[in-house]
């Protein structure tokens, strides 16, 4: 395998091969991605300037058939919370990568036209891309489809990312070729605008250059492995993540009206039941994988009432931070901002916090989705209008001189509210990457070990264990190229650590495997320490200290010094 260095500007490449000597061997995901940016991107640079990277890798299991191993992590220097970053993200392209030997692209310099990028069995190429400049990405999927065929990778921005919006996403082509699946968190589309990328295109190939060293040792891990999870995930694979809905609202942690409650009067009208009525009443799927390998299928397809798609996959991120949020109550609704948002490329995650201050401060009247569609297309057109919504609910707040702004280092809270849901608080409060639920979910029921006792969810009993343990398990599952969900925890390690011991032909336990996840954590703060983000920015913001949620009276209880201090178990 192989990182490709990439200069946007005078469109070479160099190669570098992963040796096992090579500092990068045993480095993939978000491991490779933040290893690069600390050693290459310097911490103080602006993010959409030339000295950032965008870095584009995939895990160390991905290209097998390990299940649920085809995501792709993108990383870079991010703009909205000036540290660093990592997200991560399904669809078609991660495996198509791997296929050419690719485990890590990397975008270096600034071109100053809009440009693609084509790899395919000659290599990588450039071509122009200014009659696209303004495409959404429907539209452009679309085209390209037409013109290379359905079998086509794709990574791209919108006008989001072409206007340098902070809270801008890298789409990503899912199995219908949809511009569904999103790289969302931390403003990366952005930074692959400012050097001028529209999209990155892979052309299929008919052979993988990924190698399993040992393929019997290899389908003895992962064979029994994937047939657990298709049985143990059967119900979340028929209702998704929307499922949480009602659930989250009945503990009191559904983030509603700008966080200032947590149940939801109409919590049923966008719960996942709701979803799974309409979306099999209207010809809709569910059961869907969102990239090859998925064996949990928690993805749905929703369609309008004339069946015609709508958008692809509806979760419940953006059903929160859109729906109860900002007391929008209908999933039509709903399904119609999330593609309004993939369209344009934006994080709806970061979208709907940020339309929660702005009706909080009066700009807009709670419940209005029409003046949502409206505000989604002034980003799209890049006007100030556009400007004030698409930077980030940092940067609203900021001009209204709003203080109550749910966020953590620049980043908007997802959604589980961190009065109720404790370990939830520690993870948004210490992550290296903002306010990021991916990084660490300690949501109802999740535990890190089947053994151990972690206390109820809303006492602090056992929370500062299972965010780390949750934290440090992600990060490796983020590193292997795994979907979270097929379980962050201890016992799976194991499974991991026999997976690349069988494909690398090396000989791991688990404590290797996990120093190789707490070197990643400990790169990524020292880069924030130099970038100016130390451990003192550890919090949450004061008023989840101060009120206590709705309905059922919980605050923030752990203590500014227990999260500055969080991280020192890395060197236990
Ligand atoms: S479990 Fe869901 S999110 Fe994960 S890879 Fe499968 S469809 Fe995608």
């Amino acid at each position: 395998m192989k990182i490709a260095r990439v200069n946007v500007n005078t469109e070479e490449t160099i190669y570098e091969e992963i040796s096992e000597d090579s500092k990068y061997y045993l480095l993939g995901g978000r491991g490779l991605t933040s290893r690069i940016i600390a050693d290459e991107v310097p911490p103080l640079c602006d993010p959409l300037g030339e000295e950032n990277k965008l870095i584009i890798a995939t895990g160390l299991l991905t290209g097998s058939p390990f299940p649920c191993s085809g995501r792709t992590s993108i990383g870079g220097k991010s703009p909205l919370t000036n540290g660093i970053k990592e997200a991560n993200v399904g669809g078609r392209p991660s495996i198509m990568l791997a296929s050419y030997g690719i485990r890590a692209l990397v975008l270096e310099g600034k071109s100053l036209e809009l440009k693609f990028i084509f790899i395919d069995e000659e290599g990588i190429k450039f071509d122009s891309a200014q009659k696209y400049e303004g495409f959404g990405n429907y539209k452009l999927y679309k085209d390209l489809t037409i013109k290379y065929g359905k079998r086509i990778g794709i990574y791209s921005i919108g006008s989001a990312g072409e206007h340098l919006m902070k809270a801008a996403s890298v789409a990503a082509n899912d199995l219908e070729g949809y511009p569904s699946r999103h790289a969302a968190r931390g403003g990366l589309g952005a930074v692959m605008g400012s050097k001028r990328i529209k999209a990155i295109i892979i052309i299929p190939r008919k052979s993988s250059e990924v190698r399993i060293s040992d393929i019997k040792k290899f389908r003895e891990v992962s064979k029994p492995f994937a047939k657990e999870l298709a049985e143990s995930k059967r119900n979340f694979s028929i209702y998704g993540t929307p499922n949480m809905v009602t659930g989250m609202s009945a503990y009191g942690g559904l983030p509603t009206k700008n966080f200032r409650m947590g149940s939801y009067d109409k919590a049923i009208e966008i719960s996942g039941e709701r979803l799974h009525e309409l979306v099999t009443a209207r010809g809709g799927r569910k059961r869907v994988p969102c990239s090859p390998t998925c064996v949990i299928k928690c993805s749905n397809i929703f369609v309008d009432e004339n069946g015609n798609h709508l958008t692809s996959s509806l979760e419940y991120e953006t059903i929160f931070a859109n729906g109860s949020n900002l007391l929008i109550d209908n999933l039509d609704d709903i399904a119609r901002i999330d593609h309004l948002c993939d369209d344009v490329g934006i994080d709806t995650i970061e979208f709907g916090v940020t339309m929660g201050v702005a009706m909080d401060v009066g700009k807009v009247t709670w419940g209005n989705a029409e003046r949502v569609f409206e505000i989604i297309g002034e980003i799209k057109k890049g006007s100030e209008t556009g400007k004030l919504y698409g930077n980030g609910v940092c940067h609203l707040g900021g001009k209204f001189n709003f203080k109550r702004i749910p966020h953590v280092k620049g980043q908007g809270i997802s959604g589980y509210d961190p009065r109720v849901f404790k370990a939830m608080s520690i993870t948004y409060a210490t992550n290296p990457m903002g306010a990021d639920h991916t990084s660490g979910a300690a949501i109802a029921g999740r535990v890190a070990s089947q053994t151990k006792d972690y206390g109820e969810l809303t006492e602090n009993k056992g929370k500062l264990d299972l965010s780390y343990e949750l934290q440090l398990y992600t990060t490796v599952l983020d590193s292997m190229g795994c979907c979270y969900f097929i379980g962050p925890s201890w016992e799976n390690m194991n499974i991991i650590t026999g997976a690349l011991n069988a494909m690398y032909g090396i000989n791991l336990n688990r404590e290797d495997v996990l120093k190789i996840g707490k070197q990643i954590i400990k790169d990524e703060i020292n880069f924030n320490e130099k970038a100016g983000i130390s451990q003192d920015v550890n919090d949450l913001p004061s008023f989840f200290r101060e009120e206590p949620s709705e309905p059922i009276n919980h605050k923030v209880t752990f203590s500014k010094k227990e999260f500055q201090n969080f991280w020192q178990k890395l060197d236990d």
